[in-house]
């Protein structure tokens, strides 16, 4: 029996709406596969509870989030509410309080979208963001002379053990799948402190203990050039915190868009909760309408499952997620269609009870 305690954070705008088509999927995988229980708890912490609470969360939301083995998280963000408190009060002290410093973040072609590069065909990389310290930092102040006359300073912290377990992650993953490259982003010829501190560890751990893996290290400004111009190039991308953030929206943009782009925070040592969530926002523009895609949040529901050890119930809804696609019937408009939120939650449950029909099936045929 596997049974997992999933803590559930809708929060706000299209993260309440592409939320209930992954639980729905989630559902669909429970009724049919034996001995799996997710033992759900719906945690309504967003931009609504901070102005009837005046925070993101209880005092003791952390606490109560520490004995769930995932988290999965929708999207914040709220006019009313100053972006700066919808992510420092929520998203941020969850990434670091439970040491989940890899980002991960996969970039992939997909069946039936057509990527704006004229040339982005098989892109198929990873990238690995430094997610606890760095640029992310609330270290530094501002100095008031006057009200001509302000200085604003923001401390980039980088320490060694922050860089080295999230190069290893990265080199780790580059074993584990075959691939043979590693890129690290860059930008220590002006940002001349922590970006050095970056390079030489980067370097280090690389030449020391991953001997069968090839190193480039890129200035970020020229990596984005490349994203574009040769996207195909890439296996492993290893980036701070700021770039790798950068670079994630850039890879899920040349691969059709956000709608589809998962993502998972991740504390490797499973020592804390780790939390999946899409790497878009709660898009104020389409929220309330219906139509958001919910293939970013699916998909980062698939990524919880591989993370909690069941690879297998991760892969059906991978491959659901593909079926549909390249059937093409079902699309939600940020992909050229016009089918709501849930029709495409929906489609995505029924390929994964079809999957089990046809497993049945062969079962059956083997008895008979
Ligand atoms: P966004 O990701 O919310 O939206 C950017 C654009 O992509 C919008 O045009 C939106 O409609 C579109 N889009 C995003 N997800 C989509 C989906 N699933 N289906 C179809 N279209 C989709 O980013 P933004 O507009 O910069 O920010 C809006 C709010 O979200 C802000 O308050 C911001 O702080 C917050 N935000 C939160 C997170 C998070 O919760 N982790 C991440 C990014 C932004
Ligand atoms: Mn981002």
């Amino acid at each position: 029996m596997t049974e997992f305690k999933i803590a559930v954070i809708p929060g706000d705008g299209i993260g309440v709406e592409v939320m209930e088509e992954a639980l729905k999927v989630l559902s669909v995988l429970e009724e049919h596969e034996q001995n799996f229980v997710l033992h759900k708890e719906n945690f309504e912490w967003s931009s609504d509870y901070y102005l009837e609470h005046g925070r993101m969360m209880p005092e003791d939301g952390l606490v109560t989030l520490q004995s769930y083995n995932a988290i999965l998280f929708g999207a914040i963000g709220d006019a009313r509410v100053p972006d700066d408190i919808t992510i420092w009060e929520l998203i941020m002290p969850i990434r670091k309080q439970f040491q989940q410093y890899v980002n991960f973040r996969p970039v992939k072609s997909l069946p039936g979208i057509t990527s704006p590069l004229s040339n982005g065909d098989d892109i198929d990389f990873v990238i690995f963001r430094e997610n606890a310290e760095g640029e992310y930092s609330n270290s530094g102040g501002r100095m008031f002379e006057s009200q001509q006359s302000e200085m604003a300073i923001q401390n980039t912290i980088m320490t060694t053990a922050g860089i080295e377990r999230i190069v290893k992650a990265a080199c780790e993953y580059a074993e584990k799948n075959g691939k043979k490259k590693v890129t690290s982003a860059t930008k220590s010829n002006a940002i001349i402190h922590s970006m050095k501190l970056w390079d030489e560890h980067v370097k280090r751990i690389v030449k020391n203990e991953y001997q069968n893996l090839i190193l480039e290290s890129i200035y970020i400004d020229a990596l984005v050039a490349y994203f574009v111009q040769r996207p195909q190039s890439f296996e492993v991308v290893v980036a701070s915190n700021l770039f790798g953030d950068i670079l994630s929206d850039l890879g899920s943009g040349i691969v059709g868009g956000l709608g589809l782009s998962p993502s998972a925070n991740i504390n490797p040592e499973k020592q804390f909760p780790s939390m999946f969530e899409p790497v878009h926002g709660s898009a104020p523009d389409i929220a309330g309408k219906g139509i958001a895609n919910p293939i970013a949040q699916i998909w980062s529901a698939a990524l919880m499952l591989d993370h909690l050890g069941r690879e297998d119930l991760s892969t059906k809804i991978i491959n659901a997620i593909e079926l549909v696609l390249l059937e093409g019937k079902i699309k939600t408009a940020d992909i050229g269609g016009n089918a709501t939120t849930a029709q495409m939650g929906s489609a995505i449950s029924a390929k994964i009870i079809e999957q089990y029909a046809l497993k049945e099936n062969e079962e059956s045929k083997i008895w008979t």
